[in-house]
């Protein structure tokens, strides 16, 4: 079995496969077995786990989980790459590999089956056009998840991790701060991967909350406002709910739940914090 993890040997691999890179798949594959290291050691991997690797590539990664985890589910969605993992995985009884689009597998019945509905842990280098539906799905179909470490563009992990008063603060910030404790544990540069990504990414480990940091009566509601108050980022809170014709809340309403937090009729919903929008939500949605 060949050691991945380093330039030479993900050649070799390539070259013995005659792979080619899908650029449509997000395939950056990692070639520093420090990252690679420190990726599973801030995940918390230990013998008692049950991982799920999303996109495992040439099984990089793979490797790395399967020496650390009980167990690892692999989901790849690209059909070449199946034959490379059977190889480079070759040596490793406690992994599967499924070939399918992760967006489509049932996660929560994997857990039930395979972790007896336990909490499971995620770690995956993304594909970065994926990272907002997956994460969202994670959180959103109850599936249980203890954490999800994964590496995405520097610039999402930084909105993950933001608060009001930037730029990056938006939906994805307060979606995954109502969820999951988020901490960025490392920047990867460019020549990390094989091919180079034109922009810098970062390890960022989504902890699962065990409640929510926010009593909330109805969470959709409250994220429809949160999506409404950001679609109009330059425009009031107030003006962005009224223009969403989905939400049947009507000015007089906006208005008066304002007026019950001490706030302007002015105020932008970029200056809420997770607190306000779920004090906002609770007046309107009764
Ligand atoms: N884990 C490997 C590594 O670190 O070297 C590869 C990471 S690469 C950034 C992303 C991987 O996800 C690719 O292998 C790609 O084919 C796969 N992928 C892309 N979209 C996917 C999807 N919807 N479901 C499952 N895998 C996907």
């Amino acid at each position: 079995m060949v050691t991945l993890g380093n330039p030479q040997n993900t050649i070799a691999i390539i070259n013995k496969y005659d792979f080619v890179f899908q650029k449509r798949f997000g395939q950056n594959f990692l070639i520093d077995t420090h990252v690679l290291e420190k990726i599973v050691r801030e995940a918390g991997v230990t013998k008692d786990d049950f991982v799920l690797e999303i996109g495992p590539g040439i099984g990089t990664m793979t490797q790395y989980l399967c020496e650390a985890a009980r167990e690892v589910i692999a989901v790849e969605i690209d059909h070449a790459l199946i034959p490379i993992l059977r190889d480079t995985l070759s040596e490793y009884d406690n992994v599967t590999v499924i070939n399918e689009d992760i967006l489509k597998v049932d996660i929560a019945a994997i857990a039930r089956e395979k972790n007896d509905g336990k909490p499971i842990k995620v770690v995956a280098n993304l594909p970065y056009y994926i990272t907002t539906p997956i994460i969202m799905a994670l959180f959103e179909s109850g599936v249980p998840v203890d954490s999800i470490t994964i590496m995405v563009q520097k610039e999402v992990a930084d909105r993950m991790q933001t608060g009001p008063g930037s730029k990056d603060y938006g939906a994805l910030s307060l979606a995954v701060q109502y969820y999951a404790k988020p901490e960025i544990v490392a920047n990867v540069p460019p020549n990390c991967f094989m091919p180079r990504p034109k922009v810098g990414s970062a390890v960022i480990r989504l902890t699962r909350h065990a409640q929510p940091p926010v009593d909330v009566h109805d969470e959709k509601k409250m994220f429809a406002l949160i999506r409404a108050s950001f679609n109009q980022r330059r425009k009031t809170l107030q003006n962005g709910i009224n223009n969403d014709p989905s939400l049947p809340y009507s000015k007089e309403q906006v208005v008066a739940a304002l007026r019950a937090m001490n706030l302007p009729e002015t105020v932008r919903g970029e200056t809420f914090t997770l607190e306000q929008f779920a004090t906002f939500s609770n007046l309107l949605v009764r």
